[in-house]
């Protein structure tokens, strides 16, 4: 019997944003425990839908309460 595709699929949400290359990044999202921001940790810049810096402040509020988004 064939799995479904979607049971393959990880539940780890990932990034939907686009990278400066132009590629989906797909990178594991996070949230800000502060203002609720919700994005992928990256260089600045790197990602349309980056949350947080390298450093791990939310670049929306500038708080260090990064949690997982899951
Ligand atoms: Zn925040
Ligand atoms: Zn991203």
């Amino acid at each position: 019997m064939a799995l479904a595709y979607d049971q393959l699929k990880s539940d780890q949400p990932l990034c939907a944003g686009t990278r400066k290359a132009g590629q989906q990044c797909n990178g594991t999202l996070y949230r800000c425990g502060e203002c609720g921001a919700r994005g992928c940790k990256q260089n600045q810049g790197t990602c349309t839908e980056q949350a947080f810096d390298v450093l791990d402040t939310c670049r929306k509020c500038g708080a260090h309460a990064m949690r997982a988004a899951g």
